[in-house]
């Protein structure tokens, strides 16, 4: 069983690694020779709300010997043709230069005096070559340690290494201490005893946007409100209306024409009145919409609508921010009620798009896309509203917001089990469904959107 750490978010510069590209760069550095290897990533950036991001999009391993070998100061070092081949890539492509070696140990990494005198005497003419942040980067299997230099000369440490896998790790040069000046508040004594205090100010320092506030979406908010989240984005255009109520935590008579937004800020301040909300009562198409996504830490997705769909996905894939799918089906055919499902689906950065999985349906995405009056007339034919109903409602959202507090927390067994949940309540059956993904998918597959954060995209069509 996998043992990890649990270290809160740390404010300052950070780096994010895909579970794919991880689960490579550490085969490739710890494959259990204890011996030093090395390696490049290339990554994109974004700003998020602690510091910069970088986005890890690519990585080129060293190889022993020939790229990677014994340096003139007695250490390894990457040979200068590995380093120009790759620094020119990220000039080229506008990306960040981040080396790449490993150190003996396990929960506790830093540089040695010898790699740091290499960082001062190469850095900076490096950044000078590619203009993009160069980051070196030192790594045991549970500690991460960075030294960040711009290409305007400023220099500082990076403060945590992300990877979201199926749990989401977070590492640091050691680990987070727990102080005594931080315990969590007495109310949250019975979760303190499952997650420790650090997991208790993890959900506390976390931002968590919930998309589609209707009867999976509302639930998922009182169960993230109730258990401490700090910071809630809620993104819903809609108003409740009468048959909304029999579905929705706490909204009454009095519900009826205002936003959904409204009511699932009132549940989640009743819940934890110290709780910040951003409320949106928009459509996720709104730039400013999106660029509140790119500012989590998690997405649950709980819209139909192919536009909240692709807005997600594309956080997830271009911005490497994990997210949760969770949705009901009741199909009903002339009375007939077919096989029920009940789904939560995991999308991770490379893995889980929703693309991939024929998912989203272009010609809905393109009609999404239009002013609402000529999206009113695209829809020609009056749909038959869907069945609905709160325990199946709540199947979904326990099962979604189960799996982020175990992820996010480091209880998941398996870093790398990346399947979603189906229920069939009717045949009282679970199974796990793996996503696919294919090699030339414009998302998540590697040389297209996949990490290029805020990259201008004049540069993809040249690379
Ligand atoms: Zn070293
Ligand atoms: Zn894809």
């Amino acid at each position: 069983m996998a043992h990890h750490a649990v270290n809160p978010p740390a404010t300052g510069a950070s780096l994010t690694i895909p579970a794919r590209l991880w689960q490579q760069l550490h085969a490739h550095l710890f494959p259990g020779d204890h011996a030093a290897h090395g390696a490049v990533l290339l990554a994109g950036w974004t700003d998020g709300p602690r510091g910069l991001r970088l986005l890890a999009r690519e990585l080129i391993p060293a190889r022993d010997h020939i790229d990677y070998q014994p340096g003139t100061t007695g250490y390894h070092a990457l040979s200068a043709a590995f380093v120009r081949d790759n620094i020119l890539r990220a000039r080229d492509e506008h990306l960040a230069y981040i080396p790449v070696h490993n150190h003996g140990g396990t929960t506790r990494v830093q540089f040695s005096p010898t790699d740091l005198a290499s960082h001062e005497r190469g850095y900076p003419t490096l950044t000078q070559i590619s203009d993009t942040p160069i980051c070196g980067l030192v790594l045991t299997p549970q500690a991460a340690a960075g030294d960040l230099w711009h290409p305007d000369g400023t220099r500082t440490d990076l403060a945590e290494v992300v990877i979201p896998a199926n749990n989401l790790l977070r590492l640091r040069p050691q680990p987070t201490a727990p102080s005594a000046s931080d315990t969590s508040h007495a109310s949250y004594d019975r979760q303190v005893r499952i997650f420790g205090d650090l997991g208790q100010r993890t959900f506390q320092a976390m931002r968590v946007a919930v998309i589609g506030l209707g009867g999976v979406g509302n639930l998922i908010t009182e169960y993230l409100a109730r258990l401490g989240i700090g910071h809630l984005i809620l993104v819903d255009d809609d108003l409740v209306d009468e048959t909304n109520l029999p579905r929705l935590s706490g909204a009454t008579a009095s519900d009826v024409g205002h936003p959904k937004t409204a009511l699932a800020s009132r549940l989640a301040r009743q819940a934890q009145p110290t709780i910040t909300i951003t409320s949106l009562t928009e459509r996720v198409e709104q730039t400013h919409v999106q660029a509140e996504l790119r500012q989590c830490d998690w997405l649950f997705l709980a819209a139909d609508g192919a536009a909240a769909r692709h807005f997600t996905n594309a956080a997830v894939q271009q911005y490497l921010i994990p997210a949760t799918q969770a949705g009901v089906k009741i199909p009903v055919r002339d009375g007939t009620v077919g096989q029920i499902h009940a789904v939560t689906r995991l999308l991770l950065p490379g893995t889980g798009c929703l693309w991939c999985d024929g998912l989203i349906n272009p010609t809905d995405l393109a009609i999404d896309m239009h002013a609402p009056a000529d999206r009113a007339a695209a829809h020609y034919v009056p749909g038959t509203p869907a069945a609905s109903v709160l325990p199946l409602n709540a199947l979904a959202a326990a099962e979604a917001v189960s799996h982020f507090m175990h992820a996010v927390s480091c209880l998941h067994d398996d870093d790398l089990d990346h399947a979603g949940v189906l229920h069939r309540p009717r045949t009282r059956t679970r199974d796990l469904i793996n996503s696919r993904t294919h090699p030339d998918c414009r998302w998540c597959a590697p040389q297209k959107q996949f990490a290029l954060g805020d990259r201008p995209t004049t540069n993809v069509a040249s690379s």
